[in-house]
């Protein structure tokens, strides 16, 4: 199997996270790749490839083209006015209901109010050269689906920073742009056929949802753990099935805390029906893999085996599949993790 991987994912190195009232290490950094580079590389069914250039065309056939530009000049524009910082963390949110019984309003035109108009959260800092890595793990998504579309039954983009929770609008959740939904709208959008995004980490890709939510060629399905306990908490319920031409389209399926292998597949292979059901001719895996029982952030409990029961799963969908990492935070397990599902899958 086809692995698109490339080291401008080195470009994104925060420092510093703040998350649950604290500054704290970075659950999200670069050792997350190099360790599934590391592990894939040294098993000879994995064939390492660079990701072509790809432009800023695809991105902004999917995201707001001002989200595109804040986040190519801001932190340019934010260390000018605040020389010494390293990482840009937004501090006022330009939250709707601020301005509600008036317009929607304009993006602001300080820089400091800026940040929060882009971005909903503060676990996803800025750095200098974050923008070259987003670029970098879109061109790692669309190169790995292009290797699908080219004829591969099943190719993995190594992507870093992970995207599934940027919205059209919005980054945050450690994501700039929405890898999976800009691979997703490129096959929908070049070939006029129906793909689905199948989402397989713990947290529900409340981005990726937001994306396809009104669209009926593009079908979402995710599962997770229940918003009620678990982030981005205001998304990812299961009523919520899709509005207009996308009634329908949209599936969600929460999970308890402690869920295990069996209960997981089970569910897995529920969630497989509605995409046998919705008929794609493609499907994109968001590959989370912090699912896992030792997962430092997650309450799932699936295990590595169950990894590679998830990956076979999705095989005997008998669809061409471009999976993309999103999340896996046990760094020491998160390549074999890895692995495993794409053994799964096929490798
Ligand atoms: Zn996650």
């Amino acid at each position: 199997m086809k692995v698109v991987h490339t080291p401008r994912h080195l470009l994104h190195d925060p420092q510093v996270e703040y998350e649950s009232s604290g500054a704290q290490s970075p659950f999200e950094h670069i050792g997350r790749a190099e360790a599934v580079r590391a592990t894939l590389q040294a098993d000879a069914r994995f064939q390492l490839v660079e990701p072509a250039e790809w432009g800023t065309a695809p991105i902004e056939a999917v995201h707001n083209p001002g989200l595109v530009r804040f986040l190519a000049e801001g932190w340019a524009l934010y260390t000018a006015q605040h020389p010494g910082v390293r990482e840009v963390v937004p501090d006022v949110f330009a939250l709707a209901a601020l301005r509600s019984k008036m317009t929607p309003g304009r993006e602001p035109q300080a820089i400091g109010g800026r940040v929060g108009y882009w971005c909903f959260e503060t676990t996803t800092p800025l750095t200098e050269t974050t923008y070259e890595a987003a670029r970098g793990a879109v061109d790692t998504a669309l190169s790995a689906t292009q290797i699908v579309l080219d004829g591969a039954r099943a190719a993995f983009g190594l992507c870093r920073p992970p995207g599934h929770h940027a919205t059209a609008d919005l980054y945050g959740g450690y994501c700039f742009f929405n890898n999976a939904a800009i691979a997703a709208h490129h096959v929908a959008s070049t070939t006029g056929t129906k793909v689905t995004v199948l989402d397989v980490d713990y947290h529900h890709g409340n981005g990726t949802q937001q994306i396809f939510y009104d669209r009926d060629d593009v079908q979402y399905v995710s599962l997770h753990g229940d918003p009620a306990r678990a982030y981005p908490y205001s998304i990812g319920f299961a009523d919520e099935t899709g509005t207009g031409r996308g009634a329908g389209c949209n599936h969600n399926f929460p999970l308890p805390e402690r869920t295990d292998d069996d209960r997981w597949i089970d569910t897995l292979a529920i969630a497989c029906e509605r995409i046998a059901a919705f008929g794609p001719s493609t499907v994109v895996v968001s590959l989370g893999l912090d699912t896992f029982i030792n997962d430092p952030i997650s309450d799932l409990a699936v295990t590595t085996e169950g990894m590679r029961r998830s990956g076979d799963v999705v095989r005997q969908l008998g669809l061409p599949t471009v999976a993309l990492l999103e999340g896996g935070y046990d760094v020491a397990a998160l390549g074999a993790n890895v692995q495993a599902w794409l053994t799964g899958l096929g490798a």
